[in-house]
């Protein structure tokens, strides 16, 4: 006998946990299928999570080692590695644990399995052993997420070569480390190794690292990576990769490669990710998908099929957790019938590197794409004095500027602790300030906000703290 619900969510991801969490609490049935024992999707179990803990570790690595420049001393530390994993793994499991409980509290239906439709309205959950469970359902919310990409040069099976899961398992720490691969994970991920001693090696495609991402901001962080890296390679690309006993043997082309061979103690590949919706049972509907398979869907979320929504990853760039949250919300709001639709003016960008880059709304690199008129004011962090006593004046925060309404359309930032600071570069946007709100609005002092509207004073050409000649 087919189960029957008023809503099914396929992924318990952070999209997936937040649908099936609203809808149950505005009073629908729902069931949340995930093959994981409880809800987190990769952002808890294999990505943000696990990560974000890591790189707490490696930055507070680093500043010890940066504080003999203070005159403080604590020695080269010792890194014991099962207590590390063992640490990083409560997180997750607190974590894990504590949205099972806030599903139990709402009475969603948690569902183990993985789950393919049947038809709009039915989807088999194949569960452990071989059990099957058929659900029939009104509508339907996929948030199956994305996986890494893995080109066929780089496609190995090896304990050497990491994927963005496997190199968070920790399994040793490589005497030296092949990055393939200079975007978020690829950096991330790179910089772990590097404070817990690895010597890193970045190898990456395009013509500088984090394509897409303005260059002032990316600069910074380039000439961090320049110190903490063996080598950092642009241009370039892994055309063969073999792991034997001894290390993985890679044949590197690029224009400023002059050995091509090359041997690594272990790889990491993070060259990208693709979602997951050829597995889904989507030809038995009528749902389309993009070039890049990527769901079709509407401004509320809503895919060819009426009975059918999806979100997150699965339905497009960015793949951000927080993307897919709000997406969740305007779903499931489309499906009780509210008013809603999916249309931010900010959807914030963070990489956890150090110093960290963080960018909201309109870039700079987009607007010149579009070929968009617009005003860009920037104020260095070495102006800040909050910046100075943490002995971090390696960051910029830039505002980009609508040159008639003066309207903020971009925020830009890199330096420490710039994914805190950017969500006041959101909610500028999606209030629809003008540069002139923001020095209107008391920051705290010394802190790192006092950028932000510093940088809008520069715009004014009135910033206390850079001398700017006056706009005209
Ligand atoms: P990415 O798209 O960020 O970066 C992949 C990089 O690999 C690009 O710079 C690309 O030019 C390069 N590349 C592609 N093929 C290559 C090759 N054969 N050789 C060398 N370089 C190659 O992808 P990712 O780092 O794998 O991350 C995937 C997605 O996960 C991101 O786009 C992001 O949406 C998400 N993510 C976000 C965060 C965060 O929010 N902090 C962290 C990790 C991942």
């Amino acid at each position: 006998m087919a189960k029957k619900t008023d809503l099914i969510v396929v992924g318990a991801g952070p999209g997936g946990y937040t649908a099936a969490f609203l809808a149950a609490d505005l009073g629908i049935k729902v069931m949340l299928i995930d093959e994981s024992p409880r809800p987190g999707g990769v952002c808890l179990y294999r990505g943000c999570m696990p990560s974000k803990a890591l790189l707490h570790v490696a930055n507070v690595l680093t500043e010890a080692r940066h504080a003999n420049a203070w005159g403080v001393e604590f020695g080269e530390p010792k890194i014991d590695l099962e207590r590390l994993r063992k640490w990083k793994d409560n997180v997750v499991t607190k974590l894990t644990g504590g949205l099972a409980q806030l599903a139990e509290q709402r009475s969603v239906d948690y569902l183990q399995g993985v789950a393919t439709l049947v038809d709009a309205h039915t989807v088999s959950v194949a569960k452990s052993g071989s059990a099957v469970e058929t659900v029939r359902f009104d509508h339907a919310i996929l948030a199956t997420g994305s996986r890494p990409v893995l080109p066929e040069a780089l496609a190995t099976k090896s304990d050497r070569v990491l994927d963005s899961t496997s190199a968070l398992d920790l399994s040793r720490i490589p005497e030296n480390l092949l990055v393939i691969g200079g975007g978020y994970i690829g950096l991330e991920l790179g910089s772990v190794y590097a404070a817990l001693g690895s010597e890193i090696t970045v190898v990456e495609m395009t013509s500088g690292l984090l394509p897409g991402v303005d260059r002032d901001l990316v600069n910074v962080l380039s000439r961090r990576f320049g110190k903490i890296a063996k080598a950092v390679y642009m241009d370039t690309q892994v055309i063969n990769l073999k792991p034997g006993k001894t290390g993985v043997e890679v044949v590197l082309d690029g224009p400023s490669i002059e050995n091509r061979q090359h041997n690594f103690d272990m790889a990491l590949v993070a060259v990208g990710r693709i979602p997951n919706s050829d597995t889904l049972g989507l030809d038995r509907t009528v749902v389309e998908l993009d070039e890049r398979g990527f769901v079709k869907v509407d401004s509320q979320r809503r895919t060819a099929e009426p009975s059918l929504f999806a979100i997150g990853d699965l339905v497009g760039e960015p793949m951000l957790a927080h993307k897919a949250f709000h997406e969740g919300r305007v779903a499931v709001e489309a499906i009780t019938g509210l008013q809603t639709v999916f249309e931010p003016k900010a959807i914030p960008a963070v990489v956890f590197t150090d110093p960290e880059i963080a960018w909201c709304g309109l870039t700079e690199t987009q607007a010149a794409k579009d070929q968009q008129l617009v005003s860009v004011a920037r104020f260095p962090w070495a102006a800040s004095g909050r910046a100075l006593t943490l002995d971090r004046p390696d960051g910029l925060t830039k505002f980009i500027v609508d040159p008639n309404t003066e309207q903020v359309l971009g925020v830009g930032m890199v330096g420490s602790g710039a994914g805190e600071l950017i969500a006041e570069g959101v909610v500028a946007i999606e209030m629809g300030a003008t540069v002139s709100d923001l020095p209107l609005c008391i920051h705290p002092h010394p802190t790192l906000s006092e950028t932000i509207f510093e940088s809008a004073e520069v715009f004014l050409g009135r910033s206390t703290h850079v001398y700017r000649p006056k706009r005209k």
